[in-house]
């Protein structure tokens, strides 16, 4: 069920921030998904393409879909048509393949470069030490279907305030850096951080968009 009292909390903290608030939607019943639907919530993210494509397939057309997990090179083609905003771009064969399935349908996808910035090694995502070689790549490829609008990252699952700061710090940076030295359109202007454990830390780091599953729900 939808925990109304936390969603409405969250999205006032997000209102002051000027931040977007998504909802994520994984491992949620398309009951709980429709109910937070019918309270006026229609931006939507999933972090598999599989689970995107069904539930997309059930639940009403005007919702923005954001995929937030790792994609493979072979399941781009699946969600290209109608995603609104891919936050997780790792690798410059991704990108290709975003823009080449793109380019077919002749549309433009937003996305976003997920950078590494935990402790966990498990997570994906462009490692610091690599972005300007990432970058130097990026920059000769021309892609043209495809637009960076910001960047995506989580920091570590840990009780330790300072080090999920540190993190944030360290991303908001990353952003200040490709918006100043590769990205200097107006609408390079999203910075994705922040989760339901530690969303309040981000906002006060520069997060334009908090990704919340969990603490909207009971
Ligand atoms: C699951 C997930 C979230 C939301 O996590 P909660 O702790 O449930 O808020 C945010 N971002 C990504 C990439 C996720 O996989």
């Amino acid at each position: 069920m939808v925990n109304q009292k936390a969603l409405k909390e969250i999205s006032i903290i997000c209102e002051t921030h000027n931040a977007h608030l998504v909802a994520v939607t994984k491992n949620r019943t398309l009951e709980e998904i429709k109910e937070l639907y019918d309270l006026g919530y229609t931006v939507f993210a999933e972090n598999r393409v599989q689970d995107l494509l069904e539930k997309k397939e059930i639940l009403a057309n005007d919702i923005e879909w954001h995929l937030i997990g790792h994609l493979q090179r072979n399941k781009v083609k699946y969600i290209v048509p109608f995603v609104k905003l891919i936050h997780s771009i790792d690798s410059i064969s991704l990108t290709k393949e975003i823009n080449k399935e793109a380019f077919k349908i002749d549309k433009t996808i937003d996305c976003l470069l997920q950078f590494h910035i935990a402790q966990e090694e498990s997570k994906f995502g462009i490692k610091t030490e690599n972005l300007d070689n990432f970058m130097q790549e990026y920059k000769q490829l021309k892609l043209s279907n495809i637009k960076i609008r910001g960047i995506m990252g989580m920091a570590s699952f840990t009780e330790n305030q300072n080090l999920i700061k540190k993190e944030f710090k360290q991303l908001k940076d990353i952003f200040d850096k490709l918006k100043n030295q590769y990205f200097q359109q107006e609408d390079f202007n999203i910075l994705s951080m922040g989760m339901s454990g530690d969303y309040k830390i981000a906002l006060e780091y520069g997060s334009t968009l908090v990704r919340v599953g969990s603490a909207l729900f009971k």
